[in-house]
């Protein structure tokens, strides 16, 4: 059972570094044991499933999310163009960045459950991932993974794990490449609620904070649970 702290990501104490080729990643215990089974039947099959990102904390989270709120970062708008800092109102910039980065606290790689996978034996050593839908799609380097995921689960095998972000609900942008372990995000995800939210973004430097926290249902509602 994860702490509050656990599942708002200020707390790691959950989580095993993964072994093999994607040791700098780490994922909760439960999740982990189930990985290996996933990635052991990959390999049988020639696909070399690996973890691009696992467990994610609270301040690396705040990180991305204040670099983007303050325009240090790039911005893309809801079809992926680059789109200028100054030309948005605040609450523009809350739907751009809420688009394709969680607000801290409440994403679902803080809780070990969730994690990005490719197909290492697809690419070479050296080729730059770009966690792009073009990748996993029918002409991508990565549609042997996508098609065989997809029999597993039309096989009724590896129905634990799923992908949240499959399609776009008008909130966060489709993510091909995410999994989640159901058993462990499910109830993270009931344990998750706006009142939660409430308190840690009252607690540490966010930018937008005060946007986020007037309006943290309908924010809720549309980001946040699925
Ligand atoms: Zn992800």
């Amino acid at each position: 059972m994860l702490s509050n702290a656990q599942i708002l990501g200020v707390d790691d104490a959950h989580v095993l570094a993964v072994d093999g080729n994607d040791s700098l990643q780490r994922l909760e215990g439960k999740t982990l044991a189930a990985f290996y089974r996933l990635r052991q039947a990959a390999a049988a099959d020639g696909i070399a499933l690996t973890i691009a990102s696992g467990h994610r904390d609270f301040f690396r989270q705040q990180k991305i999310w204040n670099n983007k709120a303050t325009g240090k970062s790039v911005l893309r708008n809801i079809e992926g163009d680059v789109i200028p800092f100054e030309a948005m109102s605040s609450r523009e910039l809350l739907a751009v960045i809420m688009r394709w980065s969680a607000l801290p606290g409440a994403s679902r790689h803080h809780w070990g459950s969730d994690f990005d996978v490719y197909d290492a034996a697809a690419v070479d050593d050296d080729y730059q991932l770009q966690l792009v839908p073009e990748e996993y799609q029918s002409t991508g380097v990565f549609s042997a993974l996508t098609v065989w995921l997809d029999k597993q689960w039309r096989e009724g095998k590896f129905t634990d794990f799923y992908r949240p972000y499959d399609i776009d609900r008008g909130g966060v942008a489709p993510e091909p490449w995410h999994l989640s372990y159901r058993p462990v995000a499910e109830i993270c995800q009931q344990r998750l609620t706006p009142v939660l939210l409430t308190e840690l973004l009252s607690k540490h430097d966010i930018a937008l904070s005060a946007l986020c926290l007037s309006d943290i249902e309908a924010l809720y509602q549309r980001y946040i649970s699925l």
